[in-house]
């Protein structure tokens, strides 16, 4: 062991500078209160300070900063959706992605890998041609290859998947990255905290006070904070919040599941999909290979993980790359994924003054981090809904205005 990290264990003093403070009580009052110290509570906070002079916030968790959905994703970037809607969203994201660790100051090794959707029936390549081209009209760079291509940039492919359900072609979009995913809580947390916002972790959040349909305050835990803006930015708890302004929403909750291998030689170098195997891989930089599947195929508030995901992925793996049945799986887990109807989000302004949401993140919502951040922290400083997120309301739920993402969102994450 290096001495100076000896030294620094050892050391009562915190030679080092903290990430952020840990402030000893809560105050009595805040310009506002964000429920929730995942990547898109901490997000908004930043850009609240950094953008709109905003620094009179508590952020509070229940839990540690990054210990919800942010610390458990596959950490999956990418902007090659179905609706303009969705496209224009996502692009918006990973341009804020690519420059987001000189920005934040922190090393979040983003890592531009290339990302593959496999089809493996004619139906499912007309999706891709259908997204190829709303993607290619807004922009983005994504475009529908042929088996031949997609061998040539993942050579150990098996394309005839066993004979089972042989690929026939893919979308294929070069900016799909991978990015780690606690370094980016991390790094809007310390860049908050600069800016004079408080984190507060271990504070519940019980209630939260509405009068004359104007929040008017908090109760955690830990006391009572006055305030008259409430974001709740906490993903699969959201059905526990919104029920205490008696708010109704049409998310519920399914569990997500993942797993890490052991590390093996860097061979993979994009992302690969498929919707049709329930399946998505790629190789972290340290070696292992991050997997993961489609949901739960039922409703649970539960973050356990069951020997049957692990059964069922490894199966589909094998079809695309045999030579994996040796491997040895690391670890596995889940989240709570807090789904809507449509696949899409549900952001912004709700029908009660003061209370803000930034939810429905279900499967895909990690790589709406820096996004969510800068347009929700718009929405709370004007009290107007950012133009990007204006489809997002929960209103659409009212006024059939759905934004149908399934079909680039289900399994591709
Ligand atoms: C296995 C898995 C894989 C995924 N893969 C991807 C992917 O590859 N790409 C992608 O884009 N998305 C992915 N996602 C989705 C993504 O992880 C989430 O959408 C995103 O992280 C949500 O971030 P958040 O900050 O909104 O919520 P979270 O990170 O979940 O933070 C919410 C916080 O709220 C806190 N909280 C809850 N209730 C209270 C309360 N009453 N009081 C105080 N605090 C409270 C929780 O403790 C938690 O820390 C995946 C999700 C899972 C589970």
């Amino acid at each position: 062991m290096p001495l100076k990290l000896l030294q620094f264990g050892l050391s009562r003093k915190y030679s080092e500078p903290r990430m952020f403070r840990t402030p000893p009580r809560l105050k009595d009052k805040y310009e506002a209160v964000i429920i929730g110290a995942g990547g898109h509570g901490l997000g908004v906070a930043y850009y609240l300070a950094r953008d709109y002079g905003l620094t009179d916030i508590a952020v509070v968790d229940k839990g540690y900063i990054g210990g919800g959905n942010t610390g458990r994703n596959t950490a999956i970037v990418r902007s090659n959706y179905l609706t303009e809607e969705g496209v224009k969203f996502y692009a918006e994201s990973v341009r804020l992605f690519s420059d987001l660790s000189h920005d934040l100051d922190i090393n979040l090794f983003y890592s531009e890998r290339g990302h593959f959707t496999l089809a493996h029936t004619d139906a499912s390549l007309r999706t891709m041609r259908w997204r190829a081209e709303v993607n290619k009209h807004l922009g983005v760079n994504s475009y529908v290859i042929l088996p031949e291509e997609i061998k040539k940039i993942c050579p150990y492919i098996d394309i005839s998947c066993g004979g089972h359900l042989p690929i026939v072609g893919a979308l294929y979009h070069p900016p799909g990255a991978i990015v780690r995913h606690d370094a980016v809580a991390w790094g809007y947390g310390k860049q908050a905290d600069r800016r004079g916002v408080e984190i507060h972790q271990n504070t519940c959040v019980t209630g939260i006070d509405v009068k004359d349909n104007q929040v008017v305050g908090v109760q955690t835990d830990r006391g009572y904070i006055k305030t008259n803006r409430v974001l709740s930015a906490v993903a699969g708890y959201t059905p526990r919040i919104t029920k205490l302004v008696g708010l109704r929403t049409p998310i519920t909750v399914q569990p997500l599941q993942a797993c890490v291998t052991e590390p093996l030689k860097p061979w993979l170098n994009s992302i690969v999909v498929s919707a049709s195997l329930h399946l998505y891989v790629s190789q972290s930089s340290r070696g292992e290979l991050v997997m993961g599947a489609s949901l739960d195929p039922y409703e649970l508030h539960s973050e356990r993980s069951t020997l049957d995901f692990i059964e069922g992925l490894a199966d589909h793996l094998l079809q695309l790359f045999p030579f994996l049945s040796n491997i040895k799986v690391n670890r596995q887990w889940s989240g709570m994924s807090d789904m809507t109807p449509d696949f899409s989000p549900i952001m912004g302004t709700t029908p009660i003054r003061g209370f803000y949401i930034d939810s429905g993140w279900g499967t895909w919502g990690f790589k709406a981090t820096p996004v969510c951040g800068t347009t929700m922290a718009y929405t709370m400083a004007t009290n107007e809904n950012h133009e990007l997120i204006k489809p997002f309301n929960l209103s659409r739920f009212e006024n059939f205005a759905q934004v149908g993402e399934k079909g680039a969102a289900s399994v591709g994450h």
